[in-house]
């Protein structure tokens, strides 16, 4: 019979030895020579037996990783049942006699000093190996998993509130066949199939969900933007285009045009009989579009405009919609009547019959393949003298009366053209809102990998899933924290947009803007970390996050770029700071002085800003206190900046130029601010307390990863200390590894589709 250890239990009490000898998976020469030495000088030992043992240290043919998982469950066990070991020795010896003594006292007196001249010549620390090897099983890494501390339903009807009847209609839609995600690589091809999904929407009332009833809609904004999300689970091609047609060529006719518009066009336009565009954007004039260089001259004599493009770069670029199958577009140029320019006004405009063919003094070149989005077909149309009725212009801001006169209940230019820009804010807000929910999928998708995905472990032990890496946790977490935060922001944004008073517009406009900026920017980073945390994965088609990426690249420029947004919702916070506090009388300045004093008090006290209690890390209101704090100052810094660079002889130009990066600052504390007021709002309607809890936490962790973030800037401030940065460091590092328990249940509550997850997300692991 060959020997082994079971069949020969005295050959155990070497086995702790030669397990740890294969630990770093190679034995070197000195190890093989001490432990063959050993074995050769064991009298009790047979021949046989020497050789045997000889064998498991042979560097040519080492132990298989299930031989090694056996010793290594034989060690573990018997540690867990005998704690207070303390030599290799005296746990081979305990294995060597679990069933039957085998060594009586007197033997171990006679070879024990062998086997410690043997631990010392192959300079182990016992005690450090027993405790590493008895940890093993039972590591906290190894032993973290996922829990569902909350009802995932409940969450759900939390997460799509008043809005779950559309957005689980459009989900039902999209999880069909006719839906199903097998993307063309032709092009032409791809855009045929993004149409055809966008008719399948049109047939099911979804197009037209904005307009007014009377025509053909239902007049519901608010599910307008629910559909725009839940769509975005899908392809984003597909939610362009629908966005394009529905929201940019829709909408702009029903903000910018009269009921004359809505009864010829808006049915058409809802049921997708009617493709069109939105054509503002040229090739020159992107950002800037009160530059724009199109012209519509306005003929007296047969009541027309001529719609003109006067040089090549002022072509509208990038126009979707436009390369293959929009028939009209609504164009934005200026208007001149009788060699006047009256500033940019919208017109509508057509360019293709329904055969498609293109109309006369209409070019359209197609823009080509693209980064992202190339199921979206964008063109550059240029217009040779085209001539259009007068009925064509929308006219609810501006007109040319029956005496070829402009007119406009809004004398002003400059603030006519802004009012006119206002109404479309519209996209603003569905954009942000498609950005997200491409982000949840990305962050459902990687997390729910990451929880099944195993890369290394203890030594011997199963592997580890890699959500349970401190810092795959730090990687993912804050940006399922941000997911939570910004569904309550946005559905605050839409909130107040739906429900606007006039004198709320700019108020809305700019956190439109800048909620935009934010979000876009977030899912634009938070895609890209999913994309490396799925490692190769990440890379793959199948798996979506390439096309979630590339898709969502150009959400951080169209609908206005990110960074001039920014400007604006700045713009609009000094202008709001200036009219508190710029004419400062009696009782504003009193309101400032007891402002400062009171934050001097409570929280720029040395006690405060060394306090690193767990309770006041975690405490609400020292979370809003200091997103106030930095908001406050960055704002009142920013206005006393811009006015000391104007007093010192600056143009005003040059100075907000100056002020840029400053003002990017501004608006970034403004909308953190905001966000994190909402969520916090959001947290006290809540009623079922292990909700609460989860969001609780994950508020936290926003908050407090927010904070993590501009503590350079808060050291600067003397707002906080060392200490406390160093503490909130390291709670937003324990808030990551508890969230990691909820985080499958917190991305399984967005409920997305399964169609939809990339297939990384729904394998079963023994399919791997
Ligand atoms: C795929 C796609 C689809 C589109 N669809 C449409 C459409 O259907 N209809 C339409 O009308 N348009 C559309 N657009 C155009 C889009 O809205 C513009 O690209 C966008 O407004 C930015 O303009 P721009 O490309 O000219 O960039 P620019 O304005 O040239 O900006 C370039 C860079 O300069 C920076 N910059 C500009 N001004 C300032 C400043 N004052 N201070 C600091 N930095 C500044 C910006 O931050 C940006 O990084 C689309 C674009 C793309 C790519």
């Amino acid at each position: 019979m060959d020997i082994t250890f079971n069949n020969n239990a005295k050959l155990y009490i070497i086995l702790p030895i030669i397990y740890f000898s294969w630990q770093d998976n190679i034995i070197n020469n000195k190890e093989f020579k001490a432990i063959s030495d050993f074995i050769e000088g064991q009298e009790w030992l047979t021949k046989a037996e020497k050789n045997f043992l000889k064998s498991k240290i042979d560097a040519v043919s080492p132990p298989s990783r299930s031989e090694l998982a056996q010793w290594y469950e034989k060690i573990s066990t018997t540690l867990a049942g005998n704690p207070k070991v303390n030599t290799l020795t005296e746990l081979g010896l305990i294995i060597s006699n679990t069933e039957r003594p085998v060594f009586t006292g007197e033997d171990i007196q006679k070879i024990a000093p062998a086997f410690v001249k043997l631990e010392t010549a192959l300079g182990i620390s016992a005690s450090e190996i027993i405790s590493n090897l008895s940890q093993n099983s039972t590591t906290h890494t190894h032993a973290h998993k996922t829990i569902e501390s909350f009802s995932i339903p409940k969450m759900t009807a939390l997460l799509d509130g008043n809005q779950a009847a559309i957005i689980n209609s459009v989900k039902s839609i999209i999880s069909t066949k006719a839906f199903n995600l097998d993307i063309p690589t032709d092009v032409n091809q791809f855009r045929e199939q993004v149409l055809e999904w966008c008719k399948i929407l049109a047939d099911n009332g979804l197009g037209n969900y904005a307009y007014p009833k009377e025509h053909g809609g239902k007049d519901d904004i608010e599910g307008y933007f629910a559909i725009m999300e839940t769509l975005s689970y899908h392809d984003l091609s597909l939610v362009i285009k629908f966005g394009v047609q529905f929201g940019l060529w829709g909408m702009s006719i029903l903000s910018l045009g009269t009921e004359k518009h809505y009864k010829k066009y808006l049915r058409d336009v809802g049921t997708l009989a009617l493709p069109g565009c939105f054509a503002m954007t040229e090739t020159h004039h992107g950002s800037n579009v009160k530059g724009l260089q199109t012209t519509a001259t306005y003929n007296h004599a047969d009541r027309t405009f001529t719609i003109n493009t006067p040089v090549k770069y002022a072509r509208k670029e990038y126009i979707g919609n436009a390369a293959n199958h929009g028939e009209m577009a609504t164009v934005f140029a200026k208007l001149v009547i009788a060699g006047k320019d009256y500033g940019v006004n919208a017109f509508i405009v057509p360019l293709r019959n329904k055969n498609k063919e293109v109309l006369p003094g209409i070019t359209i070149e197609d823009c080509g393949h693209k980064m992202g989005l190339n199921g979206v077909d964008n063109g550059i149309i240029s217009f040779d003298n085209v001539v259009i009725p007068h009925e064509n212009m929308l006219d609810r801001f501006a007109s040319v009366n029956d005496a070829g006169e402009f007119e406009s209940p809004i004398p002003s230019d400059n603030r006519r053209f802004f009012t006119m820009l206002g109404t479309l804010v519209g996209g603003r807000i569905g954009i942000p809102r498609s950005a997200l929910a491409a982000c949840k999928t990305g962050l459902a998708t990687t997390i729910k990998y990451s929880d099944k995905r195993r890369q290394f472990g203890p030594e011997g032990a199963a592997e580890v899933p890699i959500l349970n890496y401190r810092m795959h946790q730090r990687r993912l977490m804050p940006y399922l924290a941000n997911a939570y935060a910004l569904t309550f922001g946005l559905q605050y944004l839409t909130d107040r947009f739906v429900k606007r008073t006039e004198d709320q517009m700019q108020e809305i406009e700019a956190l439109a803007a800048g909620l935009k900026a934010y979000t876009t920017w977030n899912t634009r980073n938070a895609l890209q970390e999913c994309r490396e945390a799925c490692g190769g994965k990440g890379y793959l088609s199948e798996n979506r996050i390439d096309d979630l990426k590339n898709d969502t690249e150009i959400y951080t420029t169209f609908e206005g770029d990110n960074t001039v947004l920014m400007q604006l919702t700045a713009k609009n916070r000094l202008g709001e700071f200036r009219k508190q506090y710029g004419e400062m009388n009696v009782s504003t300045i009193f309101n400032y002085v007891v402002e400062q004093a009171k934050t001097s008090i409570t929280e720029k006290n040395p006690f405060t800003i060394r306090n690193t209690d767990e309770a006041h890390l975690k405490d609400p209101q020292f979370h809003l206190d200091t997103f106030n704090y930095r908001e406050r100052q960055i704002v009142e810094s920013g206005a006393k900046r811009f006015k000391k660079l104007v007093d010192d002889g600056l143009d005003a130009f040059d100075a907000a130029n100056v002020m840029h990066p400053h003002m990017l600052q501004v608006a970034d504390s403004y909308l953190d601010r905001v966000v994190l007021e909402q969520f916090q709002a959001k947290i006290e309607t809540v009623e079922d307390e292990s909700l609460k809890e989860v969001l609780t936490r994950l508020c936290n962790l926003f908050a407090l990863n927010k904070i993590d973030e501009h503590k350079a800037w808060y050291l600067e401030q003397g707002y906080m200390e060392g200490v406390k940065t160093k503490a909130i460091r390291k709670m937003v590092s324990q808030l990551c590894w508890e969230i990691r328990q909820d985080a499958v249940p917190l991305v399984d509550a967005f409920n997305i589709p399964e169609n939809c997850l990339g297939h990384i997300a729904t394998f079963k692991i023994e399919e791997a």
